[in-house]
């Protein structure tokens, strides 16, 4: 059974993307951590990331590093933070996070509560800025 990041990537399950190319899709968080958290993927399913090989991975990182450029110049940030944990969806995943502060990574604790309208829109000022 696909996953629901497949799902996503396949348009199948809705969601506020951010960037796309041939192999990679980025999209919103729906349970951000902070403004802007992003979420990158393999459009092809693997579990864990370190199962992608080698020259994959490089792409997926450089896609990201597109993404987090994006974001920098969309979301008011000191950098970018990125995470990888992979412990609830089992499709490889990279957390791409705006942030000011180290506890703005802080996952264990209460997430943003923000509406649909708030994710499209914070999601349209990152498009706007992918190159
Ligand atoms: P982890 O697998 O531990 O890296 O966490 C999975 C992440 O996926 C969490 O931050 C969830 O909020 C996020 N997530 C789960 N389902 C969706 C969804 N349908 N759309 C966007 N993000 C999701």
């Amino acid at each position: 059974m696909a996953t629901i990041f497949s799902r996503i990537a396949a348009g199948e399950i809705p969601s506020h993307k951010v960037a796309e190319d041939e192999e990679f899709y980025a999209f919103l968080d729906i349970n951000p951590v902070a403004v802007g958290h992003t979420l990158v993927i393999p459009k092809a399913e693997v579990d864990y990331i370190f199962d992608i090989d080698d020259a994959k991975l490089g792409r997926m990182m450089a896609f990201a590093k597109r993404v987090a450029r994006a974001q920098e110049a969309a979301i008011p940030c000191k950098r970018v933070g990125l995470a990888v944990m992979g412990l609830e969806v089992p499709h490889a995943h990279i957390h791409l996070i705006p942030i000011t502060k180290e506890s703005d990574m802080y996952f264990g604790g209460a997430k943003l509560s923000l509406t649909q309208d708030e994710l499209a829109e914070i999601a349209a000022r990152i498009r706007k800025e992918y190159k």
